[in-house]
């Protein structure tokens, strides 16, 4: 079908043909990976189409598998393993007008798929309740996004991750089929297309189940000894009383790259981020006396949104600042073993050095406190970020690698039978982001 004849049966519905832009959307954040950068190069797809509402959706997705032209489902594009990033060309589905928010309650709310979660956010608290979780891209990134492609985030210390059931109530997916359905996933079905990087069917609506809204305080903290500061956080995180939405450790030199906290963190410390609900400050400096650490930092929840987002140095934005000042450095995501006191953490902090700067977000697994790690590596070749990784897995770490666009090469390491399953089901001419998946690729081999 050439393009031409693509814009026509697109009818009402915006395309955007403007080579730059569609070149511009048709990329994410997989450049903090020096690994993925030349692999995705000139990765464009031909059309960028923007449905506005579910019906719309439903007519890009009919046409796309009549004529069998891949679709790649874009939210916001901060994704950060080429997700989004087209490997054999066609549409762009740009999801960012189906913004509506159908409705808040207590507890639960449901929105279209191209809702940004700080809108969401805003919403429900009008109500007195918030998001259970969210990435520290919130004020970009859609909720469709999320669920396709992230894990977890601020709020991850109380509730867990977004996989973890009960963190997501339902999704409705347009199929890509000549004539598309549109299925309601509840439950346990949900898992049938999180974290599917959009290759298991469209995402229009999202219903989330949400958490009670706190006055949320940010506080820094600082240490002379990395590993006292990771206890602390270990400790905070499982202080069961105590409300918190962040707790996150960062190992010295990384703060440097913190520019405009730099008075509150003296050189060579390593600090603790912390949001918690203004009722459990009264309970911090008995913790922090304990740990011998030092309060620099305090903002109260009135003042929250003003001037300086602590959680917006946390997560991967650490790895946005850290790049921000050298470009060569780059990150790994991991799982370490909550192991005898983190001696793990200790002596991966010891064997690596600067080499490897650990950066700590405490979050719930399984109903435990374990430390996540958005380690900032400085780069060198990949044959050395491979060894660094390689190093970790032998220790017991998990490595969700981020740097590879393949799904099972990263996170999850399998996929879900059941999502290949609805995966056949629901795309059945493989047209949904082709060439992310190893298993579907080899089982398109064998077809052919
Ligand atoms: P996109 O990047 O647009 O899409 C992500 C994936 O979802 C793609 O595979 C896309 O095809 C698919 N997709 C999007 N919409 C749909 C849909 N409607 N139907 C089907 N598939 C769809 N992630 C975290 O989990 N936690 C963090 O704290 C975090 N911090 C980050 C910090 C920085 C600085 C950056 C750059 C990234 C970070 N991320 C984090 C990754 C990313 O920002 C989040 O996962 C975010 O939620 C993605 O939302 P998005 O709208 O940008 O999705």
């Amino acid at each position: 079908m050439t393009l031409d004849a693509l814009i026509n049966s697109l009818k009402d519905i915006e395309t955007i043909t403007d080579p730059h832009q569609v070149a511009k959307l048709s990329q994410d954040y997989h450049t903090f990976s020096p690994v993925l950068v030349p692999k995705l190069a000139g990765k464009v797809g031909d059309i960028v189409v923007r449905p506005a509402h579910e019906q719309e959706v439903i007519q890009v997705a009919a046409i796309c598998a009549a004529h069998r032209v891949p679709v790649t489902v874009r939210g916001a594009g901060t994704g950060n393993y080429g997700q989004c990033v087209p490997l054999h060309g066609g549409v762009i589905l740009d999801t960012t007008k189906l913004q509506k928010i159908l409705w808040v309650k207590p507890g639960v709310a449901r929105v279209e798929t191209g809702v940004k979660l700080a809108a969401l956010d805003k919403k429900a608290r009008e109500i007195g309740w918030e998001m259970r979780m969210e990435p520290s891209t919130y004020r970009t990134a859609t909720i469709g996004g999320f669920v396709a492609g992230g894990s977890g985030g601020i709020g991850s210390v109380q509730y867990g991750l977004l996989g973890d059931r009960g963190n997501l109530l339902a999704l409705r997916v347009v199929t890509l089929e000549s004539e598309p359905r549109v299925i309601e996933l509840r439950g346990d079905d949900v898992q049938k297309v999180n974290h599917a990087w959009g290759i298991n069917g469209i995402i229009t609506e999202v219903e989330v189940p949400l958490g009670p809204a706190y006055p949320w305080a940010e506080v820094i903290v600082t240490f002379d000894n990395f590993i006292t500061a990771a206890q602390f956080g270990k400790a905070l995180a499982n202080a069961d009383g105590m409300i918190k939405k962040l707790v996150t450790i960062f190992a010295s030199p990384i703060p440097q790259y913190f520019h405009p906290l730099h008075s509150y963190i003296p050189q060579g410390t390593h600090p603790a981020f912390l949001i918690l609900a203004e009722t459990s400050l009264e309970s911090l400096p008995g913790l922090v006396q304990q740990y011998g650490g030092k309060i620099t930092y305090q903002k109260p929840a009135e003042e929250v949104g003003k001037g300086l987002n602590l959680a917006e140095f946390t997560w991967n934005h650490t790895t946005l600042h850290a790049r921000n000042v050298d470009n060569s450095i780059t990150y790994l995501q991991s799982i370490i073993p909550a192991n005898q006191d983190l001696q793990l953490v200790a002596d991966l902090y010891h064997y690596f050095g600067d080499e490897v700067m650990i950066h700590l977000e405490f979050i719930r697994v399984n109903g435990a406190v374990v430390p996540a790690a958005l380690q900032l590596v400085r780069y060198s070749t990949e044959e050395r970020l491979n060894e660094i990784i390689r190093y970790h897995e032998a220790k017991g770490v998990l490595i969700a690698n981020p740097h590879t666009y393949i799904i099972e090469d990263g996170g999850r390491k399998v996929i879900d039978p059941e999502q290949l399953k609805f995966k056949e089901m629901v795309d059945p001419y493989g047209l949904m982001n082709p060439g992310k998946s190893k298993v579907l690729e080899f089982k398109a081999q064998k077809r052919s």
